[in-house]
């Protein structure tokens, strides 16, 4: 019988409150049980003697208890635990709060070896809440759960190892014995055990190396699966290419990266299933006008196209350059916005489902049930990151498959990129506009303002435009708006009193910002103060110059999509980092920045600082909880993507019987995850 059909209640002292307190961890079976990896390891190989033990640092000392466990109770109710211990280099005492089994579980007189951290107060040092374990255990490497209230670690320690003890001998292995010897990977049988009872590092590394491993390949080949799904499905034909026509109306030619996007997705539009095609492409790299492209083929091909834009700055901002580039042809473009008039948006609705217009611009007012379409055929999100997939595939659901573009200027590692976008087919555009000229990026400090609002002056006086990030202040949102708004006044009635300057911030509203920033495009402000409102797509190729008050507090991918607001047009840019923070892991970060104008080098260097969590904001790669990998690591993504080829190689799909269990981890993550498909 599988071990996930059988309930832990089936284990010894696991009742029906043991269970509903497991539920809280989610664990319900033997098999969940064995797969609740500890959040971390106490390290229990090097004993310490009392003498040696200092303020701060976690320590194991094998010491006999010199008392009996003393329990008093304060005032609230609190009952705190006292036992002294003693080795032959000295005592120390031992305190435990509200844990009254303590003095039943440990013996007068007995041995034992605690955990703990030393902390020292007015009475001297002491260990607080140590854990410990009888001297017959020996010492090792023990897991660390995480824990819900009234189940301990040492609880769940216990029933785990009742649970690894069911285990069989033979026990069926997801990953096929080739596969695993090809890559030398240790066998599940093993790696449980050693995940959570690892009797040394190397053997707790290889354990996690293994799990590492499956887990990622597991999520890799549902990726895969998820886009064999949607290819089933039959999309609308847009089978004529218009792609040349709308080139003559740019007033640039596109580069070969841009004409390489525009093919591959006119490509996938003339067939019969629906394009899922992500374009990723650097800030700056002319997505926009891929785009259009796509939007005009369409709308001459008799469908209608929706353009998603996460903010209203962007979305007038498309809008603006579609209609331009559209206007004297047969195609009608439209904004829907959150901010239009309620007549406005009524208005362009009618004309929507009517069929009136062709190409629609807008936020999320366009996936409202509000909005309907009279033949959606092609989907375009901008900054797909930014949109989850339930919001991608509402927008979808609005028409009959219709064809889906996302495009990203956040470049992510591609490691996490083929796994982030495994539904998706990927065009990248590796390439600027010819007459870009690289931004060059320096870092200063607070201590050269004065120098730097000097050249800021001298670029505006030359033409150009700058943009200053503002100082943020920590004590949350509010004093960051009074601070972008001070910090403006400031620079207005001293260094920049002669130039126009203007504000936004996160608390401007949606109309003021809009006119502020058409006015700054407009260059009716050479200056622009603003917190980091402005970091998406603002395209004002004029700007040149972009400063960011503390640096430091900024991702990498932050601080290059910052930068990629400058740097647009034909004038030389430039990027001041300013910073007095000197410690070596923000100098580094920050070096990384005057060093590379590459997105995709910024990115991984990112990951590696922050993890994937910053990439996407709270959860929306909408991929599934993974519970033991990390997708910061670099090489074990690599290591799963080269196995699953290699599987896929092999055995063709997971159909194959030797997969059947590998096939049912697939199946089992992506339902734990609750994960969205387009479909
Ligand atoms: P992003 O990829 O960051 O969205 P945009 O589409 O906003 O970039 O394009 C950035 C700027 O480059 C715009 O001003 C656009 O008009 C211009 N641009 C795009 N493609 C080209 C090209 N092939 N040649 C010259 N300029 C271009
Ligand atoms: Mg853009």
């Amino acid at each position: 019988m599988s071990l996930y059909k059988k309930p832990i209640t089936d284990l010894k002292g696991v009742g029906q409150k043991r269970a509903e307190q497991f539920d809280k961890l989610g664990v319900h079976s033997v098999g969940e049980l064995v797969n609740l990896y500890p959040r971390a390891y106490e390290d229990w190989t090097s004993v310490e003697k009392i003498e040696n033990l200092q303020e701060g640092g976690t320590y194991c000392i094998r010491a006999t208890l010199g008392t009996a466990v003393a329990n008093s109770a304060k005032w609230g109710g609190t009952v705190i635990s006292k036992a002294t211990v003693y080795d032959d280099t000295g005592t120390l005492p031992l305190v435990w709060f509200n844990n009254v089994y303590i003095s039943q579980m440990l013996v007068y007189g007995k041995e034992y070896f605690f955990f703990g951290k030393l902390t020292v107060d007015a009475y001297g040092p002491k260990m607080i809440a140590p854990t410990f374990a009888d001297v017959s255990k020996g010492v090792g490497i023990h897991p660390v759960y995480k824990t819900t209230a009234g189940l301990s670690s040492k609880t769940i320690a216990g029933t785990v190892e009742q649970a690894l003890a069911l285990l069989p001998e033979q026990i069926g292995d997801p990953i096929p014995a080739d596969i695993r010897r090809k890559y030398h990977l240790c066998g599940l049988r093993q790696a449980l055990c050693d995940i959570h009872f690892p009797k040394t590092h190397a053997a707790l590394e290889e354990a996690r190396r293994r799990l590492v491993t499956e887990e990622l390949l597991v999520l890799n080949l549902g990726m895969r699966g998820l886009r064999g799904q949607n290819r089933g499905m039959s999309g609308v034909q847009m089978p004529v290419d218009y792609s040349a026509a709308f080139e003559k109306l740019l007033p640039f030619t596109l580069t070969n990266a841009q004409k390489r996007a525009v093919a591959d997705c006119v490509a996938d539009i003339a067939g019969g299933t629906p394009m899922n095609r992500l374009i990723q492409g650097d800030v700056g790299s002319g997505k926009t006008a891929v785009a259009a492209s796509l939007c005009f083929t369409a709308a001459k091909n008799g469908f209608q196209a929706a353009f998603m834009a996460p903010t209203e700055i962007l979305a007038r901002q498309h809008y603006e350059t579609l209609s331009k580039l559209l206007q004297n042809t047969d195609i009608r473009v439209a904004l829907l916005t959150g901010s239009l008039k309620e007549s406005e948006k009524k208005q362009v609705r009618a004309s929507l489902e009517a069929g009136d217009l062709d190409v629609v611009i807008g936020t999320h007012a366009l996936i409202t049930d509000k909005t309907v379409f009279h033949r959606l055929g092609l989907v375009v999100t901008d900054e797909q990151h930014r949109f989850g997939v339930a919001q991608r595939a509402k927008l979808l659901s609005k028409g009959e498959n219709p064809h889906l573009m996302v495009m990203s200027a956040t470049p992510i590692p591609r490691t996490l990129g083929l796994i982030i976008f495994g539904d998706l087919d990927i065009s990248i555009i590796d390439e600027l506009p010819p007459s870009r000229k690289p931004v060059r990026t320096v870092l200063r400090g607070t201590a050269d303002r004065k120098k730097i609002y000097a050249f800021i002056k001298s670029e505006i006086a030359a033409g150009r435009q700058a943009f200053i990030v503002c100082p943020l202040i920590e004590e949350g949102e509010t004093a960051g708006v009074a601070s972008a708004e001070e910090y403006a006044a400031e620079l207005m009635l001293h260094d920049f009193a002669d130039i126009p300057v203007a504000v936004v911030h996160g608390k401007t509203k949606a109309e003021e910002k809009e006119r502020i920033m058409a006015d700054f495009a407009a260059n009716q402000y050479g200056l622009l103060v603003a917190t980091t409102v402005i970091e998406v797509g603002v395209d004002v190729p004029n700007a040149s110059v972009m400063v960011i008050e503390n640096a430091e507090r900024f991702g990498l991918s932050q601080l290059h999509q910052l930068r990629g607001r400058v740097g647009r047009g034909q004038f030389q840019s430039y990027c001041i980092l300013i910073s007095d923070v000197h410690n070596a892991v923000t100098a580094e970060r920050l070096r990384v920045m005057c060093e590379t104008n590459d997105g995709f080098r910024i990115a991984d260097e990112d990951l590696k600082m922050r993890g994937p969590g910053d990439f996407f904001g709270e959860r929306q790669h909408g991929l599934p909880q993974l519970a033991i990998a990390d997708f910061a690591d670099t090489k074990a993504l690599e290591l799963s993507q080269r196995i699953a080829d290699d599987i896929l190689f092999t055995y063709h799909d997971l159909r194959n019987d030797e997969l059947r269990l590998l096939k049912a981890e697939v199946d089992r993550l992506f339902r734990r995850g609750g994960h969205n498909t387009l479909n």
